[in-house]
């Protein structure tokens, strides 16, 4: 039985003393959830106040990106053991808006997975086909590339905490939330494909979250598709209530 996972990506949104406000009156309304693992994956200068205010608690934290080294001459990174010696527990890797904008690559989320392996954090891989691959008939191609390049070199033994996230381009930000049909057959692809690398048993335990325009209203219908174990929200994770009511109908 896969326990769902609901994730707020909050991208760059939020100060520390916002990020802070968020869960004095997000964790009361949570505290007494159990159906669901709850994170948040707030700024890197929100991250140590985030990870500081939910020890304890049942929601954890983690980073929206890493490098793979430990250290270097590397301008504006963050490396897994400095995410480690903050208690962060969690990174995100190969998020759309990171491969779009900060050029990341398939070799490089997958130098970051094993790293983040190697570091015990648990990382949620992103993936998802644009809206001219879909109309191109590729969104299969496209999905078993990035699944099979993020996980070259992982051995099924490591895979336990693995998560993948199915984030369509087309539905991040946009409103247009993959149905639910759409979504559920996106994650059976990348289901199988993470069996082709590393196995039956690991694939069938890993969680693949759906995210790309989740609300309130549309969360249930997506998490009733059986490959369908979770969500990863941006915008509607950014108010206490609404990230509430997303965890609520979820399960
Ligand atoms: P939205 O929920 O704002 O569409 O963002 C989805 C996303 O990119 C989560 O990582």
């Amino acid at each position: 039985m896969r326990k769902p996972l609901i994730a707020a990506n909050w991208k760059m949104y939020k100060t520390p003393k916002e990020s802070l406000a968020f869960l004095s009156e997000f964790l009361p309304l949570v505290k007494d959830h159990t159906s669901s693992e709850i994170a948040i994956f707030p700024t890197m200068s929100s991250l140590g106040y985030v990870i500081e205010a939910t020890k304890g608690t049942n929601v954890t934290a983690g980073a929206q990106t890493m490098h793979w080294l430990n250290e270097g001459p590397y301008t504006g990174q963050t490396s897994p053991t400095m995410l480690e010696s903050i208690g962060c527990t969690r990174v995100l890797l190969g998020h759309s808006e990171r491969r779009i904008y900060a050029h990341e690559t398939d070799e490089m989320v997958n130098l970051k997975l094993k790293a983040a392996l190697e570091h015990d954090l648990i990382p949620v891989v992103c993936v998802g086909e644009t809206l001219d691959k879909r109309q191109s008939g590729l969104t299969e191609a496209v999905l078993c590339w990035q699944v099979a390049c993020a996980l070259n070199g992982v051995k099924g033994t490591s895979c336990g905490q693995v998560v993948i996230a199915y984030e369509p381009v087309w539905a991040i930000g946009t409103g247009s939330v993959a149905t639910p049909e759409q979504a559920n057959e996106a994650h059976a692809i990348i289901r199988r494909e993470v069996a082709k690398h590393l196995g039956l048993p690991c694939a069938s335990g890993m969680r693949i979250l759906y995210g790309g325009s989740v609300k309130p209203d549309n969360v249930a219908s997506l998490m009733n598709q059986p490959e369908i174990d979770g969500a990863l929200v941006g915008g509607a994770s950014l108010h206490a209530k609404s990230f509430h009511e997303i965890i609520c109908n979820a399960t």
